[in-house]
């Protein structure tokens, strides 16, 4: 199984590199902020709850996220792994994901971090506010709270996947083609 765990600040590319790598690799894509959206839209419990943090750029708590991804992990069906996207953003959350898949017999294979400077960042994600209905990207203010929550308690996950040998660092300040080559010749090369 190919377990992969894109990671990186938001507005990094982690989506559009999901899109790409779930095709290739023919994974289950899971992407937490994609699940909040859904049901915000369809207002269930779960979105009224998640939108309060969202709104102010904070991190929707552990236990409301882990219960949720532990869900949809349940039906994988004749995927070849799970790819996690925006998952995990803490060492609690990392070390849930890490037992879900252990009582499945599987691990993480691989954590590609995708890194682009903040100023970069702001940018990227202002613009991407003015063509989608995400509030919490037309706020520069939330934005850069979303930063901030990334370095302050999401960042550290790269040591934690180090420690396990299994992160892997890409420069994510070139075309949307090149980053996805990179991501792709570092799968292929983990898989030889
Ligand atoms: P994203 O689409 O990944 O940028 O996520 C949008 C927002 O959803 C984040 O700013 C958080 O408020 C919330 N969110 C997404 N994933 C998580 C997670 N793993 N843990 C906590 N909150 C999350």
């Amino acid at each position: 199984m190919l377990n992969i765990l894109i990671f990186g600040p938001p507005g990094c590319g982690k989506g559009t590199q999901s899109e790409f790598l779930a095709i290739q690799y023919n994974l289950k894509h899971l992407s937490t902020g994609d699940i909040f959206r859904e049901n915000i839209k369809n207002k269930t419990d779960l979105g009224i709850e998640a939108k309060t943090y969202i709104d102010q750029g904070q991190l929707v708590p552990d236990f409301i996220t882990i219960n949720m991804l532990g869900e949809k992990m349940q039906s994988k069906s004749d995927f070849n792994g799970f790819l996690f996207d925006g998952f995990p953003r803490t060492i609690k959350q990392a070390e849930s994901l890490d037992d879900f898949l252990f009582k499945m017999n599987q691990e993480i294979s691989m954590m590609i971090c995708i890194e682009v400077p903040k100023e970069e960042l702001v940018k990227r994600l202002l613009k991407r506010g003015k063509s989608s209905d995400r509030a919490d990207d037309q706020n520069k203010e939330i934005i850069l709270s979303r930063i901030k929550v990334y370095k302050e308690q999401t960042e550290i996950l790269k040591e934690y996947y180090d420690q396990k040998n299994k992160f892997f660092n890409i420069d994510g300040m070139s075309t949307i083609d090149d980053v996805k080559q990179k991501i792709f010749s570092l799968i292929n090369n983990h898989q030889k």
